[in-house]
Protein backbone atom coordinates (compact mmCIF):
# COMPACT_ATOMS: atom_id res chain seq x y z
CA UNK A 1 0.00 0.00 0.00
CA UNK A 2 2.68 2.15 1.25
CA UNK A 3 4.53 1.70 -2.03
CA UNK A 4 1.67 2.29 -3.95
CA UNK A 5 0.88 6.10 -2.68
CA UNK A 6 4.80 6.25 -3.59
CA UNK A 7 4.42 5.24 -6.76
CA UNK A 8 1.52 7.77 -7.16
CA UNK A 9 3.37 10.13 -5.61
CA UNK A 10 6.49 9.92 -8.05
CA UNK A 11 3.94 10.10 -11.23
CA UNK A 12 2.07 12.93 -9.79
CA UNK A 13 5.52 14.98 -9.18
CA UNK A 14 6.51 14.03 -12.47
CA UNK A 15 3.63 15.22 -14.61
CA UNK A 16 3.34 18.36 -12.74
CA UNK A 17 6.65 19.30 -13.29
CA UNK A 18 5.99 18.65 -17.22
CA UNK A 19 2.75 19.99 -17.21
CA UNK A 20 3.67 23.22 -15.04
CA UNK A 21 6.70 23.38 -16.92
CA UNK A 22 6.88 22.72 -20.19
CA UNK A 23 9.21 25.01 -21.33
CA UNK A 24 11.78 23.06 -19.18
CA UNK A 25 11.70 20.04 -20.77
CA UNK A 26 14.71 19.91 -23.34
CA UNK A 27 14.36 19.47 -27.34
CA UNK A 28 16.33 15.93 -26.66
CA UNK A 29 13.70 14.73 -24.05
CA UNK A 30 10.66 15.95 -26.65
CA UNK A 31 12.60 14.31 -29.07
CA UNK A 32 12.44 10.69 -27.60
CA UNK A 33 16.10 11.24 -26.45
CA UNK A 34 17.55 10.97 -30.34
CA UNK A 35 17.90 14.50 -31.07
CA UNK A 36 19.91 17.35 -29.95
CA UNK A 37 19.39 20.83 -30.59
CA UNK A 38 20.48 23.70 -32.78
CA UNK A 39 22.92 26.50 -31.13
CA UNK A 40 19.82 28.92 -31.34
CA UNK A 41 17.77 26.59 -29.60
CA UNK A 42 20.46 25.60 -26.74
CA UNK A 43 21.61 28.91 -26.05
CA UNK A 44 17.76 30.08 -25.30
CA UNK A 45 17.77 27.30 -22.92
CA UNK A 46 21.21 27.98 -21.54
CA UNK A 47 19.66 31.72 -21.12
CA UNK A 48 16.35 30.70 -19.77
CA UNK A 49 18.01 29.14 -17.20
CA UNK A 50 19.80 32.05 -16.00
CA UNK A 51 16.93 34.64 -16.19
CA UNK A 52 15.46 32.13 -14.05
CA UNK A 53 17.91 31.51 -10.78
CA UNK A 54 19.88 33.82 -9.26
CA UNK A 55 22.56 31.93 -8.98
CA UNK A 56 23.62 31.51 -12.56
CA UNK A 57 24.49 34.60 -15.26
CA UNK A 58 24.93 33.75 -19.16
CA UNK A 59 28.40 35.51 -20.19
CA UNK A 60 30.22 35.55 -23.75
CA UNK A 61 34.03 34.30 -24.10
CA UNK A 62 34.30 35.25 -27.78
CA UNK A 63 33.44 35.58 -31.22
CA UNK A 64 33.51 32.36 -33.51
CA UNK A 65 35.25 32.97 -37.22
CA UNK A 66 31.40 32.94 -38.77
CA UNK A 67 30.30 35.13 -36.38
CA UNK A 68 28.61 33.35 -33.31
CA UNK A 69 29.16 34.35 -29.64
CA UNK A 70 30.74 31.68 -27.51
CA UNK A 71 28.88 31.79 -24.30
CA UNK A 72 29.28 30.09 -20.86
CA UNK A 73 27.23 29.74 -18.08
CA UNK A 74 28.33 30.44 -14.53
CA UNK A 75 26.56 29.06 -11.90
CA UNK A 76 27.50 29.67 -8.03
CA UNK A 77 25.40 29.76 -5.07
CA UNK A 78 27.35 32.46 -2.95
CA UNK A 79 26.36 34.50 -6.13
CA UNK A 80 30.36 34.79 -7.14
CA UNK A 81 30.30 35.63 -11.21
CA UNK A 82 33.51 37.19 -11.56
CA UNK A 83 37.24 36.01 -11.05
CA UNK A 84 38.34 37.70 -8.46
CA UNK A 85 34.99 37.30 -6.48
CA UNK A 86 35.15 33.69 -6.85
CA UNK A 87 38.65 33.39 -5.84
CA UNK A 88 37.60 35.03 -2.87
CA UNK A 89 35.29 32.90 -1.98
CA UNK A 90 38.03 30.25 -2.03
CA UNK A 91 35.42 27.21 -3.52
CA UNK A 92 36.80 25.62 -6.39
CA UNK A 93 35.65 26.06 -10.08
CA UNK A 94 34.81 23.22 -12.25
CA UNK A 95 34.77 23.77 -16.12
CA UNK A 96 32.78 21.99 -18.35
CA UNK A 97 33.65 21.67 -22.27
CA UNK A 98 31.55 20.60 -24.42
CA UNK A 99 31.25 20.27 -27.83
CA UNK A 100 35.29 20.75 -28.21
CA UNK A 101 34.50 17.93 -31.76
CA UNK A 102 30.83 19.54 -31.82
CA UNK A 103 29.88 15.96 -33.22
CA UNK A 104 30.22 14.64 -29.98
CA UNK A 105 27.39 16.62 -28.14
CA UNK A 106 25.94 14.51 -25.10
CA UNK A 107 28.11 16.71 -22.53
CA UNK A 108 25.84 19.45 -24.26
CA UNK A 109 21.92 17.84 -23.44
CA UNK A 110 23.43 16.18 -20.09
CA UNK A 111 24.41 19.67 -18.99
CA UNK A 112 21.13 21.22 -19.92
CA UNK A 113 19.00 18.40 -17.76
CA UNK A 114 21.49 18.39 -14.46
CA UNK A 115 21.42 22.85 -14.52
CA UNK A 116 17.49 22.30 -14.79
CA UNK A 117 17.89 19.92 -11.81
CA UNK A 118 20.44 22.12 -9.79
CA UNK A 119 18.81 25.42 -11.04
CA UNK A 120 15.33 25.09 -11.26
CA UNK A 121 13.83 22.48 -9.82
CA UNK A 122 16.49 21.94 -7.30
CA UNK A 123 16.56 18.15 -6.31
CA UNK A 124 20.22 18.62 -6.92
CA UNK A 125 21.29 21.83 -5.76
CA UNK A 126 23.31 20.63 -3.21
CA UNK A 127 25.93 19.99 -5.81
CA UNK A 128 26.63 23.59 -5.93
CA UNK A 129 26.91 23.90 -2.70
CA UNK A 130 30.53 24.59 -2.13
CA UNK A 131 31.85 24.93 -5.47
CA UNK A 132 31.68 27.67 -8.75
CA UNK A 133 30.72 25.86 -11.98
CA UNK A 134 31.36 27.30 -15.55
CA UNK A 135 29.70 25.43 -18.33
CA UNK A 136 30.34 26.00 -21.98
CA UNK A 137 27.59 24.41 -23.65
CA UNK A 138 29.15 24.28 -27.12
CA UNK A 139 32.82 25.05 -27.74
CA UNK A 140 33.05 24.74 -31.35
CA UNK A 141 29.93 26.59 -32.50
CA UNK A 142 30.63 26.63 -35.92
CA UNK A 143 31.41 23.21 -36.55
CA UNK A 144 28.12 22.50 -34.57
CA UNK A 145 26.10 24.33 -37.08
CA UNK A 146 27.59 22.26 -40.08
CA UNK A 147 24.87 19.70 -39.09
CA UNK A 148 24.26 16.06 -40.58
CA UNK A 149 23.07 13.26 -40.58
CA UNK A 150 25.82 12.17 -42.34
CA UNK A 151 29.08 13.54 -40.16
CA UNK A 152 30.04 10.69 -37.97
CA UNK A 153 30.53 7.34 -39.97
CA UNK A 154 30.54 5.24 -36.94
CA UNK A 155 28.29 7.25 -33.99
CA UNK A 156 24.68 6.26 -33.28
CA UNK A 157 22.83 9.31 -33.40
CA UNK A 158 21.94 11.54 -32.59
CA UNK A 159 19.45 12.39 -35.72
CA UNK A 160 22.07 15.42 -36.65
CA UNK A 161 24.86 16.37 -34.87
CA UNK A 162 27.84 18.56 -35.75
CA UNK A 163 30.99 18.32 -37.33
CA UNK A 164 33.85 17.31 -35.55
CA UNK A 165 36.41 20.61 -36.69
CA UNK A 166 36.22 24.64 -36.83
CA UNK A 167 34.45 26.28 -39.54
CA UNK A 168 38.74 26.87 -40.59
CA UNK A 169 38.83 23.10 -40.43
CA UNK A 170 40.83 23.38 -37.68
CA UNK A 171 40.83 20.78 -34.19
CA UNK A 172 40.06 22.48 -31.11
CA UNK A 173 41.39 19.70 -29.61
CA UNK A 174 44.89 19.64 -31.11
CA UNK A 175 44.95 23.53 -30.22
CA UNK A 176 45.39 23.68 -26.74
CA UNK A 177 48.65 25.03 -26.75
CA UNK A 178 49.48 26.64 -29.66
CA UNK A 179 46.05 28.80 -29.90
CA UNK A 180 45.72 29.23 -33.68
CA UNK A 181 41.91 28.99 -33.44
CA UNK A 182 39.79 32.26 -32.75
CA UNK A 183 38.03 29.76 -30.51
CA UNK A 184 41.03 28.31 -28.53
CA UNK A 185 42.59 32.05 -28.31
CA UNK A 186 38.95 33.51 -26.72
CA UNK A 187 38.47 29.94 -24.19
CA UNK A 188 42.28 29.89 -23.36
CA UNK A 189 41.80 33.55 -21.99
CA UNK A 190 38.57 32.63 -20.39
CA UNK A 191 40.85 29.41 -18.41
CA UNK A 192 43.60 31.75 -17.22
CA UNK A 193 41.60 34.38 -15.92
CA UNK A 194 39.40 31.72 -13.50
CA UNK A 195 42.20 28.73 -13.82
CA UNK A 196 39.73 26.39 -12.85
CA UNK A 197 40.70 23.84 -10.39
CA UNK A 198 39.41 21.14 -12.25
CA UNK A 199 38.15 20.89 -16.01
CA UNK A 200 36.28 17.97 -17.49
CA UNK A 201 35.87 17.45 -21.38
CA UNK A 202 33.45 15.69 -22.99
CA UNK A 203 33.54 13.19 -26.00
CA UNK A 204 32.36 10.47 -27.82
CA UNK A 205 35.21 7.83 -28.76
CA UNK A 206 36.02 5.85 -32.07
CA UNK A 207 37.92 2.59 -31.74
CA UNK A 208 36.97 -1.26 -31.00
CA UNK A 209 33.10 -2.15 -29.87
CA UNK A 210 32.96 -3.23 -26.19
CA UNK A 211 30.23 -3.10 -23.48
CA UNK A 212 31.14 0.04 -21.78
CA UNK A 213 28.87 3.19 -22.00
CA UNK A 214 31.16 5.37 -20.92
CA UNK A 215 35.26 5.74 -20.87
CA UNK A 216 37.37 8.51 -18.84
CA UNK A 217 40.63 9.50 -18.91
CA UNK A 218 43.12 10.99 -16.48
CA UNK A 219 46.94 12.50 -16.46
CA UNK A 220 49.02 10.56 -14.20
CA UNK A 221 52.20 10.36 -15.18
CA UNK A 222 54.97 12.32 -15.54
CA UNK A 223 53.51 15.26 -17.35
CA UNK A 224 51.66 16.68 -14.35
CA UNK A 225 52.78 17.41 -10.32
CA UNK A 226 53.45 14.09 -8.81
CA UNK A 227 50.65 15.29 -6.08
CA UNK A 228 48.49 15.63 -8.68
CA UNK A 229 48.57 12.64 -10.12
CA UNK A 230 48.51 10.64 -6.74
CA UNK A 231 45.27 12.60 -5.87
CA UNK A 232 43.71 11.69 -9.20
CA UNK A 233 44.43 7.67 -9.07
CA UNK A 234 44.52 7.04 -5.63
CA UNK A 235 41.17 9.61 -4.43
CA UNK A 236 39.24 10.53 -7.60
CA UNK A 237 39.36 7.63 -9.97
CA UNK A 238 37.93 4.91 -7.16
CA UNK A 239 35.40 7.80 -6.19
CA UNK A 240 33.95 8.44 -9.92
CA UNK A 241 34.15 4.89 -11.07
CA UNK A 242 32.10 3.96 -8.34
CA UNK A 243 29.87 6.84 -8.83
CA UNK A 244 28.90 6.63 -12.28
CA UNK A 245 28.49 2.54 -11.68
CA UNK A 246 25.83 3.56 -8.53
CA UNK A 247 24.19 5.46 -11.27
CA UNK A 248 23.67 2.38 -13.57
CA UNK A 249 26.73 2.69 -16.22
CA UNK A 250 29.57 0.11 -17.14
CA UNK A 251 32.55 2.51 -16.95
CA UNK A 252 36.60 2.25 -17.73
CA UNK A 253 39.12 4.23 -18.47
CA UNK A 254 39.35 5.24 -21.78
CA UNK A 255 40.81 2.28 -24.38
CA UNK A 256 43.64 3.42 -26.53
CA UNK A 257 44.47 0.48 -28.97
CA UNK A 258 48.00 -0.68 -29.48
CA UNK A 259 47.40 -0.81 -33.00
CA UNK A 260 44.54 0.58 -34.44
CA UNK A 261 44.06 -1.25 -37.11
CA UNK A 262 43.95 -4.85 -35.40
CA UNK A 263 41.16 -3.94 -32.83
CA UNK A 264 41.91 -5.31 -29.32
CA UNK A 265 44.18 -8.16 -30.21
CA UNK A 266 47.32 -6.33 -29.97
CA UNK A 267 46.31 -5.04 -26.79
CA UNK A 268 45.49 -1.64 -25.21
CA UNK A 269 47.88 1.51 -23.89
CA UNK A 270 47.96 3.64 -21.16
CA UNK A 271 48.78 7.10 -22.35
CA UNK A 272 50.22 10.49 -21.24
CA UNK A 273 48.25 13.36 -23.41
CA UNK A 274 50.52 16.13 -24.83
CA UNK A 275 49.48 20.22 -24.37
CA UNK A 276 47.78 20.14 -27.84
CA UNK A 277 44.86 17.58 -25.87
CA UNK A 278 42.81 19.32 -23.02
CA UNK A 279 43.89 16.89 -20.52
CA UNK A 280 47.28 17.77 -21.21
CA UNK A 281 47.28 21.01 -21.36
CA UNK A 282 45.28 21.33 -17.90
CA UNK A 283 48.12 19.30 -16.52
CA UNK A 284 50.81 21.97 -17.62
CA UNK A 285 48.74 24.37 -15.75
CA UNK A 286 49.00 22.09 -12.84
CA UNK A 287 45.22 21.11 -12.65
CA UNK A 288 43.40 18.15 -12.98
CA UNK A 289 41.06 17.25 -15.64
CA UNK A 290 38.78 14.69 -16.68
CA UNK A 291 38.00 13.55 -20.00
CA UNK A 292 34.65 11.78 -20.73
CA UNK A 293 34.42 9.15 -23.97
CA UNK A 294 31.15 7.94 -24.08
CA UNK A 295 30.78 5.08 -26.64
CA UNK A 296 30.00 5.68 -30.29
CA UNK A 297 27.80 2.51 -30.65
CA UNK A 298 25.88 3.09 -27.59
CA UNK A 299 22.19 5.30 -28.31
CA UNK A 300 22.34 8.26 -27.85
CA UNK A 301 20.16 8.23 -24.41
CA UNK A 302 22.49 6.30 -22.81
CA UNK A 303 25.84 8.31 -23.67
CA UNK A 304 24.12 11.08 -22.77
CA UNK A 305 22.79 9.80 -19.32
CA UNK A 306 26.02 8.45 -18.64
CA UNK A 307 27.51 11.47 -18.88
CA UNK A 308 25.09 12.95 -16.75
CA UNK A 309 26.23 10.75 -14.72
CA UNK A 310 30.01 11.40 -14.75
CA UNK A 311 29.26 14.84 -14.77
CA UNK A 312 27.27 14.52 -11.29
CA UNK A 313 29.68 12.32 -9.66
CA UNK A 314 32.56 14.92 -10.41
CA UNK A 315 30.56 17.32 -8.56
CA UNK A 316 29.60 15.68 -5.59
CA UNK A 317 33.46 14.53 -5.51
CA UNK A 318 34.90 17.99 -5.14
CA UNK A 319 31.93 19.31 -3.13
CA UNK A 320 33.36 16.64 -1.00
CA UNK A 321 36.82 17.69 -1.23
CA UNK A 322 36.77 21.09 -1.78
CA UNK A 323 39.50 22.31 0.63
CA UNK A 324 41.70 19.64 -0.30
CA UNK A 325 41.59 20.15 -4.14
CA UNK A 326 42.23 24.26 -3.27
CA UNK A 327 45.27 23.09 -0.88
CA UNK A 328 46.32 20.54 -3.89
CA UNK A 329 46.28 23.04 -6.68
CA UNK A 330 48.24 25.86 -4.59
CA UNK A 331 50.75 23.10 -4.00
CA UNK A 332 51.33 22.14 -7.35
CA UNK A 333 51.54 25.83 -8.03
CA UNK A 334 54.48 26.02 -5.64
CA UNK A 335 56.14 23.04 -6.20
CA UNK A 336 56.25 23.43 -9.68
CA UNK A 337 58.24 26.56 -9.16
CA UNK A 338 60.60 24.94 -6.54
CA UNK A 339 60.71 21.16 -8.99
CA UNK A 340 62.00 23.40 -11.92
CA UNK A 341 64.02 26.12 -10.54
CA UNK A 342 67.26 24.15 -9.75
CA UNK A 343 70.00 22.48 -11.41
CA UNK A 344 69.16 19.15 -10.75
CA UNK A 345 65.63 18.47 -12.22
CA UNK A 346 64.67 17.95 -15.56
CA UNK A 347 61.40 18.35 -17.14
CA UNK A 348 59.73 15.62 -19.44
CA UNK A 349 58.82 16.43 -22.27
CA UNK A 350 58.39 13.27 -24.35
CA UNK A 351 56.62 9.76 -23.02
CA UNK A 352 56.65 6.42 -24.42
CA UNK A 353 54.90 3.00 -23.17
CA UNK A 354 57.58 0.57 -22.30
CA UNK A 355 57.07 -3.14 -22.88
CA UNK A 356 55.66 -4.01 -19.66
CA UNK A 357 51.94 -4.98 -19.73
CA UNK A 358 50.03 -6.92 -17.25
CA UNK A 359 46.78 -8.92 -18.70
CA UNK A 360 43.49 -7.20 -17.91
CA UNK A 361 39.73 -7.83 -17.70
CA UNK A 362 37.65 -6.41 -20.86
CA UNK A 363 34.15 -6.63 -21.27
CA UNK A 364 34.00 -7.01 -24.71
CA UNK A 365 31.78 -8.53 -27.36
CA UNK A 366 32.77 -12.14 -29.15
CA UNK A 367 34.29 -11.08 -32.60
CA UNK A 368 35.36 -12.80 -35.14
CA UNK A 369 37.49 -12.40 -38.59
CA UNK A 370 35.89 -13.22 -41.80
CA UNK A 371 37.12 -12.64 -45.62
CA UNK A 372 35.96 -9.83 -47.29
CA UNK A 373 34.95 -9.19 -50.43
CA UNK A 374 35.25 -5.44 -50.13
CA UNK A 375 38.27 -4.99 -48.95
CA UNK A 376 39.90 -8.59 -50.32
CA UNK A 377 41.43 -8.95 -46.88
CA UNK A 378 40.45 -10.29 -43.61
CA UNK A 379 37.56 -8.22 -41.94
CA UNK A 380 36.42 -7.95 -38.35
CA UNK A 381 33.43 -9.15 -36.90
CA UNK A 382 31.83 -8.09 -33.75
CA UNK A 383 28.84 -10.37 -32.72
CA UNK A 384 26.61 -8.76 -30.27
CA UNK A 385 27.39 -12.21 -27.66
CA UNK A 386 28.56 -10.40 -24.47
CA UNK A 387 32.44 -11.58 -23.17
CA UNK A 388 34.80 -11.34 -20.87
CA UNK A 389 38.07 -10.65 -22.22
CA UNK A 390 41.62 -10.70 -21.23
CA UNK A 391 43.51 -8.68 -23.19
CA UNK A 392 47.42 -7.04 -22.90
CA UNK A 393 47.23 -3.52 -21.21
CA UNK A 394 50.70 -1.40 -21.68
CA UNK A 395 50.37 0.30 -18.60
CA UNK A 396 54.05 1.20 -18.19
CA UNK A 397 54.31 5.33 -19.30
CA UNK A 398 57.84 6.33 -18.96
CA UNK A 399 59.59 9.68 -20.01
CA UNK A 400 61.38 9.37 -23.01
CA UNK A 401 62.99 13.27 -23.45
CA UNK A 402 63.20 15.65 -20.87
CA UNK A 403 65.25 19.42 -20.56
CA UNK A 404 66.95 21.16 -17.85
CA UNK A 405 64.73 24.65 -17.55
CA UNK A 406 66.62 27.64 -17.66
CA UNK A 407 66.24 30.33 -15.03
CA UNK A 408 65.15 32.62 -17.84
CA UNK A 409 64.14 32.47 -21.69
CA UNK A 410 64.86 36.07 -23.77
CA UNK A 411 63.06 36.54 -27.05
CA UNK A 412 63.90 39.33 -29.27
CA UNK A 413 61.10 41.85 -29.95
CA UNK A 414 60.79 40.82 -33.29
CA UNK A 415 59.15 37.91 -32.29
CA UNK A 416 55.93 39.28 -30.53
CA UNK A 417 53.58 37.04 -31.77
CA UNK A 418 54.92 34.24 -30.00
CA UNK A 419 54.60 36.41 -26.96
CA UNK A 420 50.67 37.14 -27.72
CA UNK A 421 50.11 33.33 -27.28
CA UNK A 422 52.11 33.17 -24.41
CA UNK A 423 49.99 35.81 -22.95
CA UNK A 424 46.97 33.92 -23.26
CA UNK A 425 48.25 30.78 -21.48
CA UNK A 426 48.59 33.23 -18.17
CA UNK A 427 52.56 33.31 -18.39
CA UNK A 428 53.88 36.46 -16.96
CA UNK A 429 56.21 38.37 -19.67
CA UNK A 430 59.03 41.18 -18.59
CA UNK A 431 60.53 43.56 -21.39
CA UNK A 432 64.57 44.12 -20.52
CA UNK A 433 64.60 47.72 -19.85
CA UNK A 434 68.22 48.97 -21.47
CA UNK A 435 70.67 47.05 -23.31
CA UNK A 436 72.46 44.68 -21.83
CA UNK A 437 75.59 42.58 -22.55
CA UNK A 438 74.99 38.79 -21.39
CA UNK A 439 76.10 35.31 -21.75
CA UNK A 440 73.19 33.07 -22.96
CA UNK A 441 73.39 29.87 -24.33
CA UNK A 442 71.92 29.66 -28.19
CA UNK A 443 70.98 26.33 -30.16
CA UNK A 444 71.62 25.78 -33.70
CA UNK A 445 69.63 23.33 -35.44
CA UNK A 446 70.85 20.94 -37.74
CA UNK A 447 69.22 17.37 -39.55
CA UNK A 448 65.93 19.75 -40.08
CA UNK A 449 63.34 17.74 -41.51
CA UNK A 450 59.91 19.27 -42.54
CA UNK A 451 56.66 17.23 -43.04
CA UNK A 452 55.67 16.04 -46.26
CA UNK A 453 52.06 16.91 -45.22
CA UNK A 454 49.97 19.75 -43.59
CA UNK A 455 48.72 19.43 -40.32
CA UNK A 456 46.29 21.28 -38.50
CA UNK A 457 47.24 23.93 -40.84
CA UNK A 458 50.49 23.92 -40.49
CA UNK A 459 53.97 22.43 -41.19
CA UNK A 460 55.82 20.66 -38.35
CA UNK A 461 59.36 20.24 -38.30
CA UNK A 462 61.80 17.83 -36.80
CA UNK A 463 65.11 18.64 -35.91
CA UNK A 464 68.59 18.30 -33.70
CA UNK A 465 70.20 20.57 -32.22
CA UNK A 466 73.54 21.74 -30.76
CA UNK A 467 74.19 24.55 -28.05
CA UNK A 468 76.98 27.09 -27.18
CA UNK A 469 77.48 29.74 -25.53
CA UNK A 470 77.88 33.11 -26.72
CA UNK A 471 77.97 36.80 -25.15
CA UNK A 472 75.43 38.83 -27.00
CA UNK A 473 74.11 42.61 -26.47
CA UNK A 474 70.34 42.23 -25.51
CA UNK A 475 69.03 45.05 -26.93
CA UNK A 476 66.62 47.30 -24.93
CA UNK A 477 62.71 45.80 -25.65
CA UNK A 478 63.76 42.11 -25.61
CA UNK A 479 61.41 39.74 -24.06
CA UNK A 480 62.32 38.29 -20.46
CA UNK A 481 60.18 35.06 -19.67
CA UNK A 482 61.39 34.25 -15.48
CA UNK A 483 60.28 30.71 -15.07
CA UNK A 484 60.26 30.47 -11.45
CA UNK A 485 56.67 31.18 -12.13
CA UNK A 486 53.80 28.54 -11.97
CA UNK A 487 53.37 28.25 -15.22
CA UNK A 488 56.61 26.87 -15.82
CA UNK A 489 55.22 23.90 -17.35
CA UNK A 490 53.53 25.49 -20.33
CA UNK A 491 56.78 27.86 -21.09
CA UNK A 492 59.06 25.06 -21.29
CA UNK A 493 56.66 23.14 -23.30
CA UNK A 494 56.61 26.35 -25.53
CA UNK A 495 60.00 27.59 -25.67
CA UNK A 496 62.09 24.15 -25.36
CA UNK A 497 62.51 22.78 -29.27
CA UNK A 498 62.46 19.10 -27.87
CA UNK A 499 58.88 19.20 -26.71
CA UNK A 500 56.30 17.75 -29.42
CA UNK A 501 54.18 21.04 -28.89
CA UNK A 502 56.69 23.71 -28.83
CA UNK A 503 56.28 27.01 -31.28
CA UNK A 504 59.32 25.74 -32.96
CA UNK A 505 58.31 22.06 -33.97
CA UNK A 506 54.66 23.58 -34.68
CA UNK A 507 56.21 25.50 -37.66
CA UNK A 508 55.78 29.04 -36.05
CA UNK A 509 59.43 29.68 -37.07
CA UNK A 510 59.62 27.89 -40.40
CA UNK A 511 61.53 30.87 -41.57
CA UNK A 512 64.42 30.34 -39.90
CA UNK A 513 65.24 27.38 -41.28
CA UNK A 514 65.67 29.31 -44.93
CA UNK A 515 68.79 30.17 -46.58
CA UNK A 516 68.68 33.55 -47.98
CA UNK A 517 71.90 34.47 -49.65
CA UNK A 518 73.84 32.51 -52.28
CA UNK A 519 77.39 32.36 -53.68
CA UNK A 520 78.73 32.72 -57.65
CA UNK A 521 81.20 29.88 -57.96
CA UNK A 522 83.34 32.68 -59.50
CA UNK A 523 83.36 34.93 -56.65
CA UNK A 524 84.02 32.31 -54.49
CA UNK A 525 86.93 30.21 -56.08
CA UNK A 526 88.52 33.46 -55.08
CA UNK A 527 88.02 33.55 -51.77
CA UNK A 528 88.20 29.78 -51.36
CA UNK A 529 91.88 30.08 -52.78
CA UNK A 530 92.57 33.19 -50.16
CA UNK A 531 91.53 30.93 -47.19
CA UNK A 532 93.51 27.79 -48.21
CA UNK A 533 96.98 30.02 -48.50
CA UNK A 534 96.17 31.56 -45.14
CA UNK A 535 94.73 29.32 -42.64
CA UNK A 536 97.05 25.93 -42.27
CA UNK A 537 94.02 24.58 -40.13
CA UNK A 538 91.29 24.92 -42.76
CA UNK A 539 93.89 23.78 -45.51
CA UNK A 540 93.89 20.16 -43.39
CA UNK A 541 90.71 20.00 -42.94
CA UNK A 542 89.70 20.56 -46.21
CA UNK A 543 92.47 18.15 -47.55
CA UNK A 544 91.42 15.56 -44.74
CA UNK A 545 87.56 16.11 -45.85
CA UNK A 546 89.15 15.45 -49.71
CA UNK A 547 90.66 12.29 -49.12
CA UNK A 548 88.06 10.51 -46.65
CA UNK A 549 84.68 11.73 -48.13
CA UNK A 550 84.08 10.83 -51.20
CA UNK A 551 80.51 12.43 -52.01
CA UNK A 552 81.99 15.54 -50.63
CA UNK A 553 85.03 15.15 -53.70
CA UNK A 554 82.84 14.35 -56.16
CA UNK A 555 80.32 17.34 -55.47
CA UNK A 556 81.92 20.95 -56.41
CA UNK A 557 79.58 23.19 -55.03
CA UNK A 558 79.47 21.20 -51.71
CA UNK A 559 83.36 22.34 -51.82
CA UNK A 560 82.58 25.29 -52.41
CA UNK A 561 80.29 25.88 -49.61
CA UNK A 562 82.57 24.56 -47.49
CA UNK A 563 84.62 27.98 -47.83
CA UNK A 564 81.25 29.76 -47.76
CA UNK A 565 80.14 28.60 -44.08
CA UNK A 566 83.33 29.35 -42.92
CA UNK A 567 83.66 32.69 -44.61
CA UNK A 568 82.31 36.55 -42.88
CA UNK A 569 79.50 36.38 -45.75
CA UNK A 570 77.86 33.30 -44.08
CA UNK A 571 74.60 33.90 -42.82
CA UNK A 572 75.04 33.72 -38.84
CA UNK A 573 71.69 33.62 -37.84
CA UNK A 574 71.02 30.82 -40.13
CA UNK A 575 69.14 27.69 -38.53
CA UNK A 576 70.24 29.32 -35.13
CA UNK A 577 67.08 29.82 -32.53
CA UNK A 578 66.35 33.01 -31.91
CA UNK A 579 65.31 32.26 -28.23
CA UNK A 580 68.20 32.56 -25.80
CA UNK A 581 68.58 30.71 -22.72
CA UNK A 582 69.81 31.99 -19.46
CA UNK A 583 70.97 29.41 -16.95
ZN1 LIG B 1 36.41 13.89 -29.52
Amino acid sequence: MKKFFLFLLLIFSGNLFSQNNPAWITYFEQSGFTATPRYNETMEYFRMLADSSEYAEMKTFGISPQGRELKYLIVSKAKTFTPTESAKSNRPVLLIINGIHSGEIEGKDASMLLLREILITKEKENLIDSLTLIVVPIFNVDGHERMSRYNRINQNGPEEMGWRTTAQNLNLNRDWLKADAPEMQALLKLYSEWLPDFMIDTHTTDGADYQYSITYGVEKFSNIYSGTAEWLKNKFIPYFERGVSKRGFLIRPYISLKNWSKGLDDGITDWAATPRFSTGYAAIQNRPSLLIETHMIKPYKERVYSTKAALETVMEFISLEAPGLKRLNKEADEKSIEEFFNEKNYLPVAYKYSDKYKMVNLKGYEYYLDSSAVSGSQKLVYTNKKKDLKVKFYYDVITSDSVRIPSAYLIPAEWKYLINRMLLHGILVDTIAADTLLQVTRLKFKSVDFSKTSYEGRQRVNFEYDTYQETVNIPAGTFLILTNQRTVRVIANLLEPKAGDSFVKWGFMNAIFERKEYFEPYVMEKLAEEMLNNDEKLRNEFYNKLKNDKSFRDNPMERLNYFYERSPYFDNHYRVYPVMLLY
